[in-house]
């Protein structure tokens, strides 16, 4: 271990920053604004909501090791929505991770309970890697449970609904594997180290989460 510069986290893979002004995730289609966010909120420009409807992601269960499941404290999702500009769909998939174990904060991870002021920040790859998006963004709360994460990945087009939306709305039965739940497993599994590092620094317990050699 080279012990050097761990203010900067380089092995963390991406970086944090401030959202100045507002940042606007964009239709894939047509480029209209389908949410606009800043440093402490985010807005739909047409009142409607840009994601209706919801699957959780259960394919990256087989991507990630015992280890990296555990506490178990997280939740990924996968949402499609509708732009009311052109009508098309898109996707976007969320990662919610606090670091405690999921039957103490399951509320927060579903969204069930208030979780007080959103913060909105940007992530950006330090350098480009295949199937990465190189930035994404990150919505914080602090709740009584831990810091509360949410990376927010999307939206992407969603031009073949085959294997997303099925006769019950959106749901990943039949084993996921459509592309869009393997995209959100890849890109979540890659980057699952490095969240759950983020998530701890948050939380002011550097270290504190990682297991004592005996
Ligand atoms: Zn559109």
């Amino acid at each position: 271990m080279s012990g050097s510069a761990a203010e900067q986290a380089p092995t963390n893979g991406f970086t944090t920053r401030a959202l100045s002004g507002v940042h606007p995730l964009r239709c894939p289609h047509c480029a209209a604004v389908v949410l606009a966010v800043t440093a402490d909120g985010a807005g739909v420009p047409d009142g409607r909501p840009w994601l209706d409807d919801v699957d959780t992601i259960s394919s990256l269960w087989q991507l990630l090791t015992h280890e990296q499941t555990t506490p178990d404290g997280w939740l990924p999702t996968l949402m499609v929505g509708r732009c009311g500009g052109c009508r098309e769909r898109y996707y976007a998939f969320f990662a919610n991770l606090i670091c405690a174990d999921f039957a103490d904060v399951d509320d927060y991870l579903f969204g069930n309970i208030d979780v007080g002021k959103d913060s909105y920040s940007l992530c950006e790859l330090v350098a480009p890697q295949d199937g990465l998006p190189p930035a994404w963004l990150l919505k914080e709360n602090q709740t009584p449970q831990g810091v509360l994460l949410e990376h927010i990945f999307g939206p992407f087009t969603l031009s073949d609904t085959r294997g997303v939306i099925g006769a019950h709305g959106v749901s990943s039965c039949g084993g996921a594997k459509a592309e869009p739940w393997q995209q959100a497993a890849r890109v979540l599994a890659s980057l699952w180290d490095a969240m759950r590092i983020l998530n701890r620094e948050r939380n002011g317990a550097v270290g504190t989460a990682a297991p004592v050699a005996t």
